[in-house]
């Protein structure tokens, strides 16, 4: 059994995402941010689409829907907890559903922060999570509606999922990203050799995704909250790990 998964850009940063099963034949979305790009796509590869898996409901990321399910009939699920804010959805699902996608297991897991229902999509057999707005490569959404320790709950949950596993987030935002991570680990060698492979990738115009979560482990100021040097950069030897996390994303909000 083989999962094809295509990503590839749209609107201005975002990305667009097929996953397509080739046993079943089955296509899905992750996210509709933009009707052209994801059908023109669909077309090149002569993939119907089957269904549309959102994320959460911020309009870069379901501006899609409705001409999609007009075109294609397609599924729309997507968060129980934005329901009222997502058009054109099907069905609704939350932490502990498994979805089925032909010989493949999609897991739902909650990540609120960024908005408040917001969800990840995981394939234990394919050893790969779609988190949108939730964990970016170096980076970490916005926390717009949700606390500090709801974000950080969230990003523990995705720190759980075995290293080798390939997240695909929902914006190419890495190169900024890399500068803000320096200024919290400016000799950290991973770090710094990764932000270099980011620039000679973004001057090639490639993308720098999809990231692992063992490589952001190693490199994502967000998730190295419990690193001494880290911590000692912040002045916060002793604090609290959300904290720790609290404060990073505040320095990144004013960067
Ligand atoms: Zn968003
Ligand atoms: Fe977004």
């Amino acid at each position: 059994m083989t999962l094809i998964i295509d990503q590839f850009p749209c609107r201005s940063d975002n990305f667009g995402v097929l996953i397509h099963d080739t046993e079943s034949g089955l296509t899905a979305a992750i996210d509709a941010p933009e009707f052209d790009p994801i059908k023109h796509r669909l077309a090149e590869r002569g993939w119907k689409l089957d269904q549309i898996l959102v994320t959460h409901h911020h309009v870069d990321h379901v501006e899609g829907i409705l001409p999609l399910k007009q075109a294609y009939g397609c599924t729309v699920i997507g968060p129980a907890g934005e329901a009222d804010k997502i058009p054109g959805l099907d069905r609704t699902v939350k932490e502990g559903d498994v979805l089925d996608f032909g010989a493949y297991k999609i897991e739902v897991i909650d990540t609120p922060g960024h908005t408040l229902g917001h969800i990840s999509y995981y394939i234990p057999a394919a050893k790969v999570a779609f988190v949108a707005d939730t964990l970016f490569a170096l980076g970490c959404g916005r926390v717009i509606e949700g606390t500090m320790p709801m974000m950080w709950s969230s990003l523990e949950k995705l720190l759980a999922l075995p290293d080798d596993t390939a997240v695909y987030v929902g914006h190419e935002y890495t190169q900024a990203n890399a500068r803000f991570a320096l200024t919290i680990e400016p000799s950290n060698p991973d770090l710094v050799a990764r932000a270099g492979e980011i620039d000679a990738l973004r001057a090639d115009s490639k993308s720098t995704l999809p990231t692992t979560i063992g490589l952001e482990k190693r490199t994502n100021p967000f998730l190295r909250v419990d690193v001494p040097a880290v911590r000692e950069l912040l002045g916060m030897p002793d604090a609290a790990a959300v904290d720790v996390f609290g404060e990073i994303r505040t320095r990144k909000d004013n960067f």
